[in-house]
């Protein structure tokens, strides 16, 4: 989080930077089955951020030693191409994706009927080719949309978004500007049927009162976002529908 008081994210009649209110989300886009050797696929953008993801399994886990006999292990790796930032970002896992990486799988966990494949993994690999704040929550919207296309049971779907604090005030899903030079930023992940919170992170500050309003925020985009995510899966089953009655 930068600060720079010469920029204004937000005038007074509450627009943004974009054009956006404080409470719109960038438009998002999402398809399925984009890739043909996973077992499940998808391809979001959101906003400026373009992410594919590939979903195998679950299939048995190897090495064995890292098997659980009780159920499915979730392995999300996530990863930003080098030409996916304005600097070329050095390949390769570093501090950042393994951290998302691990925050995205036990989301993930908490979704999926990890319980019925006891010794197998779930491998779920996240592409992102083009970065433009976010990612980590768009990349987790995704990622659900390819394990449900992957046909893998899971109990909700899981819903990634995030609010933060820009020049005082609360907006929904900070863009670069946003991301680069507001004062806080709470990226979320939620099941969107129970409400349950299976991410949160947080960098700045917010007060009580600004959690609640950030949270809330959230919690009425999640809705919205799994509309989005229905649409694209049931997208999927009208084509693989109208190809079986050929
Ligand atoms: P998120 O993408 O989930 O918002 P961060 O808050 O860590 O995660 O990153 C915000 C944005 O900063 C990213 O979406 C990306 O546009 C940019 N960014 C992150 N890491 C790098 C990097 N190594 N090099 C250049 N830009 C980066």
């Amino acid at each position: 989080m930068g600060t720079a008081s010469d920029i204004k994210l937000i005038d007074e009649n509450n627009i943004r930077l974009d054009g956006r209110g404080p409470d719109e989300l960038r438009p998002i886009k999402i398809e399925t089955n984009v890739l043909n050797r996973a077992d499940g696929s998808s391809f979001i953008e959101w906003g400026g951020n373009k992410i594919m993801v590939a979903v195998y399994g679950p299939r048995e886990a190897y090495p064995k030693h890292n098997q659980d006999i009780n159920k499915a292990i979730v392995k999300a790796r996530y990863n930003m191409a080098a030409f996916s930032v304005d600097e070329r970002k050095r390949p390769g896992p570093d501090r950042r994706s393994v951290e998302i990486s691990k925050v995205v799988s036990e989301a993930l966990e908490a979704a999926i009927m990890v319980e019925l494949f006891p010794r197998a993994q779930i491998d779920v690999f996240i592409e992102v080719l083009q970065a433009d704040a976010g990612t980590r929550i768009a990349g987790l919207t995704a990622a659900s949309v390819a394990v449900a296309a992957a046909g893998i049971p899971m109990r909700d779907m899981v819903v990634g978004c995030t609010a933060g604090k820009v020049g005082n005030k609360i907006v929904l899903d900070l863009s670069k500007e946003e991301d680069n030079f507001g004062q806080a930023d709470l990226p979320m992940g939620i099941l969107p049927k129970s409400d349950r919170v299976v991410l949160m992170q947080m960098d700045g500050d917010l007060s009580v009162e600004e959690f609640e309003q950030a949270t809330s925020m959230i919690m009425k985009a999640t809705k919205r976002i799994a509309q989005i995510q229905r649409e694209a899966l049931t997208k999927k089953y009208e084509i693989q529908q109208k190809e079986q009655g050929e």
